[in-house]
């Protein structure tokens, strides 16, 4: 792979100290869209052909489908010891640009006003670009440790790709002694981020003509009443905790987000699909709040069944990010500290990749260029200034891995 041609940067560009190759796989990455909803392979498969180029063992493994893929690459130490090391790690794919009024194409990177824009500039294009744009230098390099590129897919959907890499890099048995996910938070090392779950209700009841209600079993009235059970749990997690400073919400919250059901105004409704979110704090087990549901589930199945046989709820888990609770003195925090991210205690909203790397017993941080308020929204940005840091990052990191000759 050779480098794009600088001529298609545009004259006005002011890509401040970021180097060629920098701006190079930027504007490749940048270019190709892997909104969630398509194939991640065009961009799996050009960072993987580098490896290819630089000599450096790469894995892609295909989802179910075929369509998608998560990449893992590994350097090796000076020794070639492959156990261990640090693993650099985001997700190749972004949320769409449908609907959103963009001062320029989202798929065509452009500078302004010292700030990157396009689709995934900040989340998390830009740091994947700066890492690939490094690895010539890692690969030159005698490392006293492995360096693994752990690159996901789907993590705009809940995450589905870091959960298949959790199993992939058992499959190859990678397993590194600390990762750093280079999801936007301003270059800040960030140890911590919520529980995210979205589960789904399935209420079947029976359906009567409306005249006639109690010969059948209204789904729509008992989807009601679990929204409410719901809303009695949320409340209670405001109220009684517990709570968790670190978080600019500092208790688990939660809430319906969409309810369908019923299909006429005078036949009573057999069906009804409510979907609930919530996000907790590390002191609350998201399978315990999926327990109680089912315990109100099965009270109200019961409830049903007195009415009409052959009726009830269910309650299907459609994604869990579990939650990213990492010690302050962990290698990973030390690790990202020491490359030069900023030392902060503050704990982040969204949630991320790490979560499932965590609970696999991956020590995890969060470390990336960009502000997630810059995210998902319309002119995506990352400031050019972010990426500087990200690339001095990733120097630094190479300069404390190196061991001499
Ligand atoms: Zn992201």
């Amino acid at each position: 792979m050779t480098d794009t041609p600088m001529t298609d940067t545009r004259p006005t560009d002011d890509w401040g100290r970021l180097d060629g190759r920098a701006v190079a796989w930027l504007d490749r990455l940048l270019s190709r869209d892997t909104t969630s909803r398509l194939s991640n392979l065009p961009v799996a498969e050009l960072i993987a052909e580098e490896c290819r180029t630089l000599g450096i063992a790469v894995h892609l493994c295909p989802d179910a489908t075929g369509r998608k893929a998560n990449l893992v690459a590994t350097l090796p130490a000076a020794d070639g010891t492959t156990s261990g090391g640090i693993a650099l790690s985001g997700h190749m794919d972004t949320v769409p640009v449908d609907g959103q009024d963009w001062s320029s194409d989202p798929f065509r990177p452009e500078v302004r006003d010292g700030r990157l824009h396009a689709r995934g500039a900040a989340d998390m294009k830009g740091f994947l670009a700066l890492v690939t744009a490094a690895l010539p230098r890692f690969a030159a390099a005698r490392l006293a440790e492995p360096v693994h590129l752990v690159f996901t897919f789907d993590e705009e959907l809940a995450g589905r790709g870091g959960r298949q890499m959790v199993d992939d890099l058992a499959a190859l048995e990678v397993r590194p002694r600390a990762c750093i996910v280079g999801e936007p938070t301003s270059m800040r090392v960030i140890t911590g981020h919520k529980s995210v779950t979205i589960a789904r209700v399935d209420v079947r009841g029976r359906h009567a003509h409306s005249s006639l209600p109690a010969a059948g079993c209204n789904a729509v009235e008992y989807a009601a009443r679990i929204c409410t059970a719901f809303r009695a749990i949320t409340d209670g997690w405001r109220d009684e905790g517990p709570y968790d400073e670190d978080y600019a919400v500092p208790w688990s919250t939660g809430g319906v987000m969409t309810i369908e059901g019923g299909t006429a105004r005078n036949i009573v409704p057999e069906r009804c699909t409510v979907v609930l979110e919530f996000r907790t704090v590390p002191a609350v087990d998201p399978g315990d709040v999926i327990a109680l549901l089912r315990e109100q589930a099965a009270e109200l199945t019961r409830q049903m069944q007195a009415e009409q046989p052959g009726t009830g709820i269910e309650v299907v888990v459609e994604d869990l990010v579990p939650t990213l609770a990492t010690a302050q003195d962990s290698p990973a925090t030390r690790a990202a500290i020491a490359y030069g991210g900023i030392p902060s205690d503050e704990h982040v909203t969204y949630g991320t990749d790490g979560g499932a790397f965590h609970a696999a017993g991956i020590e995890t941080v969060i470390c990336g260029p960009g502000d997630i308020a810059q995210a998902h929204g319309v002119d995506e940005y990352v400031e050019i200034s972010q990426l500087e840091a990200c690339q001095d990052f990733l120097a630094t990191m190479l300069d404390r891995l190196s061991v001499p000759d």
